[in-house]
């Protein structure tokens, strides 16, 4: 596409061509919504085609509604020049060797200052332009695979990343570190865990809650902490590196299969579920918490295992569910669910029938649980007995995503349930663990008063 409509697509790229303005050009347009004036801003790849983006006198962007536009025309043109700075990135032999696959995301972002528009930064020398201090850690290289909001994630791009991952290891990498959404950043690093296995160095998710035009951001640090973790880091797994605590004085490594988003807009989001993080990580310090990982070893030989059935599914269970939900997929040709149940995983009575039928049909049904914390224990209850004696698995303390992209990948490698059942069951990295520690545990509810005199000691 021409810079002239940079980053306008469908819609908003029809309106801007029937009345003949451009980006850059000044704009006066009359909407249902009133009247405004402006110079149309570029947009970001990743953006809507429903708006166009001005910028007002006063500095402030506006998305304009393109359904809204009754009419518009160029008053003027005031081309802005921006660039970010980009520097070379200075290699040091005496640093590790650090590779970063951008796959889109906030992180991916960033805004220019002066035009109020949302700019990839990816090639090394932009990212030193932005957060010269990773200079300081490392020698980076990058590349950017896809530049998608993380919820267009998927099976092909697992495969894409997990084979380029490899490559990048045999060739001698000290480190990898992933740019990602944070949305769905669990799946695909529950999804890396099964694909890339025995790697000799650590492979680091990272993203931010916050782009980086807002004070508050999260990116420069993020990006610092999982090029610590990628260059220093004994633990050779695939982890996400996030913000620990709500302030800025540490990240949290989490292991891959047991991290999950868990809040949509705190930058301290992902929690290791079940368990205690592996590690934090300052800017000069990392600090294991627990010996039981992975550890680098550069000599190892990394594999790669990037299957994927497409035809597997999550089904979060609900009181009232009807039966004909699992026929429906049964009958659309899907060859395994994973039902997120009640308690210690549960569904219904009614649904019953539909999960016999679905199991003598050869899909592969595993149950998690919705509390996330704990067990499938389903002899307890005869609600359990019963699915059960119907075939459906327990999937131990597999997070139900973690048990959905296991299953896509088990069934990618074969369709012998029993062969599938034995990959299921058996622990790759940390997603099925013996024992929850109590402090793995949600802790902080405020107003316990143990809590309340703990924070009062820490938070003075
Ligand atoms: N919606 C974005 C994504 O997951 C949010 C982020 O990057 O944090 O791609």
């Amino acid at each position: 596409m021409s810079d002239a409509f940079k980053g306008y697509k469908g819609r908003a790229l029809e309106t801007l061509k029937k009345f003949n303005v451009r980006v850059w050009s000044e704009t006066h347009i009359q909407s249902r919504r009133g009247a405004f004036k402006g110079i149309i801003l570029p947009r970001a790849e990743n953006d809507d085609d429903r708006h166009l983006v001005l910028k007002l006198a006063n500095g402030y962007n506006v998305g304009v509604a393109v359904d809204t536009i009754e009419q518009m025309h160029q008053v003027g043109y005031k081309e802005a020049h921006y660039k970010i700075p980009e520097k070379e990135f200075p290699f040091s032999p005496a640093k590790p060797n650090i590779k970063l696959f951008g796959t889109g995301g906030t992180i991916a972002s960033r805004l220019d200052y002066r035009t109020g528009a949302v700019i990839p930064a990816f090639t090394p020398g932009e990212l030193y332009g932005a957060v010269p201090e990773l200079a300081d850690i490392c020698n980076l290289s990058t590349e950017k695979l896809f530049s998608v909001f993380s919820e267009n994630m998927g099976s092909a791009e697992y495969i894409t990343l997990a084979k380029a991952i490899g490559a990048e290891i045999e060739k001698g990498i000290d480190g990898i570190i992933i740019g990602h959404g944070t949305d769905t950043m669990h799946h695909t690093a529950g999804a890396l865990a099964f694909m890339i296995q025995n790697s000799p160095v650590p492979i680091v998710m990272v993203g931010s809650q916050r782009s980086s035009d807002r004070p508050s951001s999260d990116a420069a640090l993020n990006l610092i902490h999982a090029a610590t973790a990628a260059c220093r880091s004994d633990i050779a797994e695939v982890m996400v590196c996030m913000f620990g605590p709500t302030s800025d004085e540490y990240a949290l490594l989490h292991r891959g299969t047991r991290v999950r988003k868990m809040h949509s807009s705190y930058r301290s989001t992902f929690r290791t579920v079940g368990d205690i993080p592996l590690a934090m990580v300052q800017r000069d310090k990392i600090t294991p918490f627990r010996n039981d990982y992975h550890h680098r070893r550069k000599d190892r030989k990394v594999d790669i295992y990037p299957y994927f059935e497409e035809r597997v599914t999550m089904v979060y269970y609900y009181p009232n569910m009807h039966p004909d939900i699992i026929d429906a997929l049964v009958e659309k040709g899907y060859k395994g669910i994973v039902i997120a149940g009640t308690g210690l995983g549960h569904v219904n009575k009614p649904v019953y029938p539909a999960i016999e039928r679905a199991v003598k049909a050869g899909v592969a049904i595993y149950m998690t649980v919705q509390t996330l914390w704990g067990y499938v224990h389903m002899f307890v209850y005869e609600t359990g007995r019963d699915l059960i004696a119907k075939g459906v698995i327990p999937a131990e303390n597999m997070l139900p995503e973690v048990a959905y992209v296991k299953l896509g990948w088990a069934l990618g490698q074969t369709d012998d349930l029993e062969e599938v059942k034995k990959i299921m069951l058996t622990g790759v990295c940390g997603e099925i663990t013996e024992r929850e520690p109590y402090n793995g545990y949600l802790i902080f509810q405020g107003g316990i008063p143990e809590i309340e005199e703990f924070l009062k000691k820490v938070h003075k």
